[in-house]
């Protein structure tokens, strides 16, 4: 035989580098669903379902256009459970002369694919991924050795080089950004356009059914399961976006609306991180459609900065700086997650409404994991770690290397200002101000100090006392630390002991067993 071309579950596209030169006389195609894969943390129900059902999607177009598939599903008698074991096997069935593989999205899988090319009986060709519009190499050329990079100057390179939104040297509208029209409150009486619903089809019920049956204990719900699982329902969603989300999507890009949870975002990172959609193919046709004259400029611009931006940056910023770049604690944060990011039980209305929408949709946007969820993280003083496994688990687009910058870097700063030049650190009024969240809340968003005031308000002020030595020389936390500076000893103390005694109420067990161990410590 040929080639085996090992595809991963995230690597499902047509133009991947490893089926580039795919000989279908000769070469197999192999795909495998693997427990250790669905278990290493504990995914959300809709990212495994989603996955899986792409996964048989894919490779039922390949098989309908003539490939030699291979697929081993997860209840397959013999399935190992893991990628080592499987393709051993695979390697055993089919005696190729080689194995193909395009580089994987986690550190972990990449030190998994170096032993395989000394462990296995036959040689392993590792290729890059060609799905970025930045490659790894360039990416380090770029960063060099750098103790902090900055995304809006990667950023401004990828515009020259790609020439998207550009005018001549210049960038159209003679700005890069647009964010100061980017933060507008959603207007009481406009209503978002609906989600765009993918009915499942006979193979995503059989995918939702074994989800539940196998891995039936871990987060979230599967009942309003509404994914795309194939490239041309990621088009369609895609289309959808373009043309009734993206002309308002840059304005109300970081507001928030209770029971809103989609608001006029794109819904498009899990088929992106999936392989179902490419980087280039969105961000062109955001460009074409400003072009066209029906999206105006700062949300074509906002929306490209997320991807040809953002998601190159955090994806670059990972390569370039793992597997040190997971070890760093900065701030020190050792605090248990509590346990309410799973269930969602607490009184602070925001962070519920954040995560129920989290466990309904294994989704939440940007701004709802950054200055809500992100936000309680990083005051509150939680373990980066935890925190790290908690986002890991919880989105259906969760995979390291887009996972570990946003949350290490973004939100916990726990890399110390190597990702962005300061901690996201708000009070309640930023919240208040971009959402409807502080109405329904048994806290008074108004009120800074005592029982009723929003936790938010003296967490923020707690978080700046106790990072004073790291923080207060950061030029941009100067206006803070002024203010600060100025504030009487009896309200720092006042500070100290609201966060204190709100912060002793945290508790990372489930309430049965804090219960439990309560009585038997008594
Ligand atoms: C704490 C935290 C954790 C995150 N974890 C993930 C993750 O595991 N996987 C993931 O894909 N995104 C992650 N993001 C980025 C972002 O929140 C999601 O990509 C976005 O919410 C996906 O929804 P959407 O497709 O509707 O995005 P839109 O708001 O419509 O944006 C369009 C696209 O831009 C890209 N994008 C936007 N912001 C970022 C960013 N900061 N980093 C990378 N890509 C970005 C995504 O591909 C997204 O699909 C995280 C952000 C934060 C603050
Ligand atoms: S009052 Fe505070 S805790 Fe309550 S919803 Fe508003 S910001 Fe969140």
């Amino acid at each position: 035989m040929g080639v085996l071309r090992l595809i991963l579950g995230d690597q499902l596209n047509r133009r991947i580098a490893s089926l580039s030169d795919l000989d279908p006389e000769h070469d197999t195609v192999l795909m495998v669903e693997v427990r250790d894969e669905a278990t290493y943390v504990r995914h959300h129900k809709q990212k495994i379902a989603f996955l899986f059902s792409a996964m048989r999607h894919f490779a039922a177009e390949l098989e309908a256009d003539g490939v030699r598939v291979d697929y081993v599903r997860l209840k397959d008698r013999g399935n190992t459970g893991s990628f080592c074991g499987e393709l051993e096997r695979a390697v055993k069935r089919h005696k190729p002369q080689r194995v193909v593989v395009t580089e994987p999205g986690e550190w972990r899988v990449w030190e998994m694919m170096q032993d395989w090319r000394e462990n296995l009986s036959v040689p392993v060709e590792i290729r890059e991924d060609n799905r970025f519009l930045c490659s790894r190499g360039e990416f380090e050329r770029w960063a060099g050795d750098r103790a902090s990079l900055r995304m809006e100057t990667f950023y401004r390179g990828m515009r020259r080089r790609t020439g998207w939104l550009m005018d001549g040297k210049e960038p159209v509208g003679g700005q890069w950004n647009f964010d100061s029209d980017n933060r507008k409150r959603l207007p009481r009486d406009l209503e978002p356009p609906e989600r765009k619903r993918f009915a499942p089809d006979a193979i995503t019920q059989d995918c939702l059914a074994l989800v539940e049956a196998e891995f039936g204990e871990h987060f979230g719900s599967l009942e309003d399961f509404g994914w795309p699982v194939t490239r041309q329902d990621a088009l369609a969603a895609l289309k959808g976006f373009i043309r009734h989300g993206l002309p308002t999507f840059g304005d109300y890009q970081d507001a928030m609306r209770t029971g809103a949870p989609f608001l006029y975002h794109a819904l498009i990172s899990p088929m992106l991180n999936a392989g179902l959609l490419t980087a280039q193919e969105v961000c062109e046709a955001a460009v074409r459609a400003y072009e066209a004259g029906t999206v105006p400029l700062n949300c074509a611009e906002g929306f490209i900065r997320q991807i040809l931006g953002w998601r190159e940056y955090v994806r670059g910023l990972y390569w370039a700086r793992m597997p040190a770049y997971a070890q760093t604690n900065a701030l020190e944060a050792t605090r248990d997650l509590p346990w309410f990011y799973w269930s969602g039980e607490t009184e602070m209305n925001c962070l519920a409404q954040c995560i129920g929408e989290t466990q309904a949709h294994a989704y939440a946007h940007h701004i709802q994991r950054l200055m809500v969820l992100g936000n309680f993280a990083l005051l509150a003083g939680l373990a980066p770690a935890q925190v790290e496994e908690w986002y890991l688990v919880v989105y259906a687009d969760a995979y390291e290397w887009v996972e570990l910058p946003n949350v290490h870097g973004m939100v916990l700063f726990a890399d110390g200002g190597v990702m962005g030049s300061k901690p996201y650190a708000a009070s309640g009024a930023y919240i208040d101000r971009m959402s409807d969240y502080c109405a329904g809340c048994r806290y008074d968003v108004k009120v800074k100090a005592g029982e009723k005031a929003c936790p938010f308000n003296y967490l923020y002020w707690d978080f700046l006392i106790r990072n004073s030595e790291r923080l207060e020389n950061n030029p941009r936390l100067a206006m803070p630390y002024r203010t600060l500076a100025r504030m009487s000893p009896k309200r720092r103390a006042e500070v100290k002991e609201d966060a204190g005694r709100f912060l002793a109420t945290l508790d990372p067990n489930p309430p049965a067993q804090s219960g439990a161990q309560a009585a038997s410590a008594t």
